[in-house]
């Protein structure tokens, strides 16, 4: 009987239900900058149904690095439970809420699912724990870094086809991958690739809004999921969210609607208000933004600040959410503990290849670079797969 009044009490929903056509501003598929590798054209049908953003897409869903996400994690390693993000859970999470935002400001939703499925791709097992050790580790071969790694699997480390290395993604993709770039990596890239994507670490430009979104969509995403996750594994309390604005108000807000309401129902209802604002935040703040600006085309907003944003408010409330995140769950002592030993097992690892490349599978173990070998190969590991290396190896 409840169900039914509730359901005879639902406004319908409004806004468009369809993708809506690219605003000026969007990358259009129709004007890609192409791809590295001159690839055989597709079938006429073909080209007609996917255009090269969901090309991309579908390349990266049929990748080995992308299966792999399902056994990588950030905070809490993978066999700590169940129920807890996993990178690919994450990635999807991420395509989500980049999507939805996408739709609302008229920019390619299928460019801002690509980025945002590849963009953990280069992330090492253990999560952050796993990336500081390798990092460590390569600190005289030339460093770590996993954004660069990403696009490292996409452009080279992938072996799907016959006549190149890597998925061959297209230039906006591969754009949105690279997120971040220490200056000599640039440098680096750029004499390898004059005027690609990492010529912006050089210019000082933006990359694509499609990709500034990705960004935006992923802090969202984890500074909300890292929540969930933190509470229910019972490092956090609700107790102690309440010192966090962004959350407390919507625990407020969900209590004063929903006076009887207890336990895990409490924290998701905060949760989903939570983010349901931050997107209404975003859409509004870069509405504005791009009032302010109006870039005629996706090269003219790359020359713009980043339009992409959250309102100066909610900006300083994320920030507020992410340093509570960082000082009571990441540097918890039941996380650094376990996080203590995943960067042991990454720098054992890193030891045992580099004296013994052999133990690596072949084509690995045939490169010149060997530090830059073992790397590609250790950062490719799932958490489970590098502890029972781990385990194998010291036996
Ligand atoms: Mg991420």
């Amino acid at each position: 009987m409840s169900q039914m009044a509730d359901i005879a009490t639902v406004s319908p929903e409004s806004g468009p239900a369809l993708p809506g056509r690219l605003a000026p501003y969007a990358c259009d598929p129709a004007r890609s900058r192409g791809r590295r590798h001159a690839e055989v054209e597709a079938p006429l049908l073909a080209a007609n149904v996917r255009n090269p953003h969901q090309r991309d897409r579908d390349r990266i869903v049929h990748s080995t690095a992308f299966r792999r996400l399902v056994y990588k994690t950030q905070v809490f390693l993978n066999h700590e439970g169940d129920l807890f993000r996993t990178r690919l859970t994450h990635s999807l999470e991420v395509a989500q809420l980049g999507r939805s935002i996408a739709r609302a400001l008229g920019l390619n939703e299928d460019l801002v699912e690509a980025i945002a499925l590849a963009h953990d791709l280069g992330h090492t097992p253990f999560g952050h724990a796993g990336q500081d050790a390798l990092n460590a580790c390569m600190a005289e071969h030339g460093g770590f870094e996993h954004n660069l790694q990403s696009l490292r699997v996409v452009d080279e480390l992938e072996e799907r086809y016959p006549s190149f290395n890597g998925l061959n993604l297209s230039f906006e993709t591969r754009e949105g991958i690279l997120k971040h770039c220490a200056r000599r990596n640039a440098e680096l890239l750029d004499a390898q690739e004059p005027g690609g994507v990492a010529r912006r670490f050089l210019d000082g430009t933006q990359p694509s809004l499609e990709a500034q979104l990705c960004n935006l969509a992923d802090a969202i995403a984890y500074n909300a999921h890292d929540i969930d996750d933190g509470v229910r594994s019972g490092l956090l309390t609700l107790e102690q969210m309440q010192e966090v604005p962004l959350f407390a108000r919507y625990h407020a807000q969900t209590l004063a609607q929903h006076p009887q309401l207890q336990g895990r129902r409490v924290l998701y209802e905060s949760i989903r208000r939570m983010l349901s604002d931050q997107v209404y935040d975003v859409i509004a703040a870069t509405r504005e933004a791009l009032a302010q600006h109006q870039p005629d085309s996706a090269d003219a907003a790359r020359q713009c600040p980043p339009l992409l944003r959250f309102s100066a408010a909610m900006h300083a409330d994320s920030r507020a959410l992410k340093s509570f995140l960082f000082r009571n769950l990441y540097r918890h002592p039941q996380v650094m503990q376990t996080t203590d030993w995943a960067r042991q097992v990454v720098s054992d690892l890193f030891a045992i290849y580099v004296a013994r490349p052999h133990e690596m599978p072949a084509a690995y173990a045939a490169r010149a670079d060997v530090p830059r070998a073992v790397a590609d190969y250790l950062s490719g590991m799932t958490d489970r797969f590098a502890t029972r290396e781990h385990a194998r190896m010291s036996a």
